[in-house]
């Protein structure tokens, strides 16, 4: 579905991502894993569009560099690392937003618009705060109704970055089984994610970045080691396998 080749970004003249390729199928749950600064957010940029990359990028066969602008956003949705909105819009209209690209110019909301954007907020339980301020929400339901919105754009490729930070155990559940149904569905997504345990449990594979490079790329349970973990991200710590999956308890620091 989603097929990236050989994707080189640079910023301010620095090169950040380095030669990545990463295909996800249709159906599949991708956790993009990595410390900070490994490069995860200005790859899903690049991939979204919103920064310009040197490589290839097709969604279902088709280049996204011969696509409109308009085109593309019906073929990827991308929910942003910073949840910020600046003015008082209310929560169902944020998520409406989602359906733009679906809109013609100047015409009215559909009752398909109105439907998707229905359903969207149902997944993430927000249907009460519909009437609401977007400035006047916590951290967490803004990051909702941006998920929200991300789902009712209703594209065959959802790309999101860290959709569950700042979310309660509950919600991060909630979110890693509304993308999971969404990829039944048939679509692929790529998300990032901090929480291995949750990536390992919830994703088909975890893609791990270190310094702007892939460097695993696999089943969580093969691809999640120890000494990828010290390697990585400098740490000690214990994994385990039972029947509900992956186990990670961090011990230290790999220097200790
Ligand atoms: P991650 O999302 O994995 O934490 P980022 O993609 O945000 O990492 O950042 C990767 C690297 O790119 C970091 O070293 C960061 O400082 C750098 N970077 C991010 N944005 C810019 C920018 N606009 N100009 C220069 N460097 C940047
Ligand atoms: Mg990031």
């Amino acid at each position: 579905m989603l097929n990236a080749q050989s994707v080189t970004v640079s910023l301010s003249d620095r090169e950040i991502v380095h030669d990545v390729s990463l295909a996800i199928a249709a159906g599949e749950v991708v956790a993009l894993l990595g410390p900070n600064g490994a490069g995860k957010s200005t790859l899903m940029r690049a991939l979204a569009g919103i920064i310009p990359f040197a490589g290839t990028l097709s969604v279902d066969g088709r280049p996204t560099a011969t696509m409109r602008a308009g085109e593309r956003a019906r073929a990827i949705a991308y929910l942003p690392q910073d949840h910020v909105v600046h003015w008082p819009i209310s929560i169902a209209n944020l998520v409406l937003l989602g359906r733009l690209p679906h809109q013609r110019f100047g015409q009215a909301v559909s009752a398909a618009d109105r439907q998707a954007a229905l359903t969207a907020m149902r997944m993430m339980q927000i249907e009460g705060l519909a009437d609401r301020p977007a400035t006047e929400v916590s951290g967490g339901e803004l990051a909702r109704a941006l998920a929200a919105r991300a789902i009712a754009q209703d594209t065959p490729v959802i790309i999101a970055d860290e959709p569950a930070a700042g979310l309660d155990p509950a919600h991060q559940i909630r979110l890693m089984s509304a993308f999971r149904s969404l990829a039944a569905e048939g679509k692929a997504v790529l998300l990032s994610i901090h929480d291995i345990e949750l990536a390992a449990r919830w994703s088909d594979r975890v893609v791990m970045m270190s310094d702007g490079r892939i460097v695993a790329d696999g089943a969580p349970g093969e691809a999640i080691s120890a000494a990828l973990l010290a390697r990585v991200y400098g740490i000690k710590a214990r994994i385990g396998h039972d029947e509900c999956g992956l186990t990670l308890t961090p011990l230290g620091l790999s220097e200790d």
